[in-house]
C-alpha cells in the first residue's frame, strides 16, 4: 500500500531560527506516519538544527538537492553520506528550479539519484511538464523521457525508494495549479512509464506525488485522485497553521 505524503519544499526560504520554530509548533499536531507521512524540504543550514528539533516526532526533514560524490575537491556541495549521517533520509533531486537556473542535466540527475540510494537517502525526483513540449494524444510526453533518464539503471529494489513529483513548471510558484485531471493524467503517465520499464508490481509501490501552486483551496480535489499519492508544497508550505491545513485537509 502506498502511504500518502504531504512534503513542503521550502526552496531558500527561512533562516535556522525560523526553520526550528517552525518543526516546533508543527511537529506534536501530526498524524502517524503509517497513516500520512509528513516531511519538509529546508535550506541545507536548517537541516541539522531542524532534525533535533523534529525529535522523534513523525516529521521527516528532506535535504533539497545533494551532489553525486561523497567527498571531495567539490567546493560548496553537500555530500550525500554526510547528509544521511546528520538524520536527513530523504533528498529533492532534479527540481525544476535547479535544472533552469543551475543547468542540471538528467544525466548529472540520474547519478544523484544513484549516489542519494547509495547512501541510504531516499530521493523525490521531479520530473517537470512544460506545455509546448507535450503532444497528449499521441502519449509524447516530456515527463516520460525524464523518467527514463532520471531513473536509468535503477534496480527494482532500489526504484521502490524512490518518490517521484510530477511538477509542470508553468504551474510552479504560479497560482495557477493544473486542474485535478491534469495533474492525475500526468502521474498516470509516470506510473505507466515505470511499469513499462519494471512492471505492473512495481509501479504500485511507486509513489507519484503532484506539485505546483498546491493551497488549502485544491488540496482536496488533488488528492481524492487515485494516482496522485501526495502533493509536494511550495509557498503554502513556509506558513505552520497553513502546512497544518494542508496535512489536515
Ligand atoms: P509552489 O507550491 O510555490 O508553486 O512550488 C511548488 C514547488 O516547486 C514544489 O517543489
Amino acid at each position: 500500500m502506498r502511504v500518502p505524503i504531504i512534503a513542503g519544499n521550502w526552496k531558500m526560504n527561512k533562516d535556522v531560527q525560523e526553520a526550528v520554530s517552525f518543526v516546533k509548533q508543527v511537529k506534536d499536531e501530526l498524524p502517524p506516519a503509517n497513516q500520512l507521512e509528513t516531511a519538509i524540504a529546508g535550506p541545507t543550514l536548517c537541516l541539522v538544527p531542524m532534525v533535533k528539533a523534529a525529535g522523534k516526532s513523525p516529521l521527516k526533514i528532506m535535504a533539497e538537492n545533494c551532489y553525486y560524490k561523497d567527498d571531495g575537491a567539490y567546493t560548496g556541495e553537500t555530500s550525500p553520506y554526510a547528509l544521511y549521517q546528520a538524520g536527513i533520509h530523504h533528498v529533492i533531486l532534479g527540481h525544476s528550479e535547479r535544472r533552469t537556473y543551475f543547468n542540471e542535466s538528467d544525466d548529472m540527475i540520474n547519478k544523484k539519484v544513484k549516489a542519494a540510494l547509495k547512501n541510504g537517502l531516499c530521493p523525490i525526483v521531479c520530473c517537470d511538464d512544460t506545455m509546448g513540449r507535450r503532444v497528449t494524444g499521441k502519449k509524447v510526453h516530456w515527463v516520460v523521457s525524464r523518467i527514463l533518464a532520471d531513473v536509468h539503471g535503477l534496480t527494482d529494489d532500489e526504484i521502490c525508494h524512490v518518490t517521484i513529483a510530477y511538477e509542470p513548471s508553468w504551474a510552479i510558484g504560479t497560482g495557477e495549479s493544473a486542474d485535478p485531471d491534469q495533474a492525475a493524467e500526468g502521474c498516470y503517465l509516470i506510473r505507466q512509464t515505470i511499469s513499462d520499464m519494471y512492471g505492473d508490481n512495481v509501479a504500485n509501490d511507486v509513489r507519484i506525488l503532484y506539485g505546483g501552486s498546491v493551497t488549502t483551496a485544491n488540496i482536496n480535489a488533488l488528492m481524492e485522485k487515485q494516482d496522485i499519492d501526495g502533493v509536494l508544497v511550495g509557498a503554502a508550505s513556509l506558513n505552520p497553521a497553513t502546512f497544518l491545513q494542508l496535512v489536515h485537509h
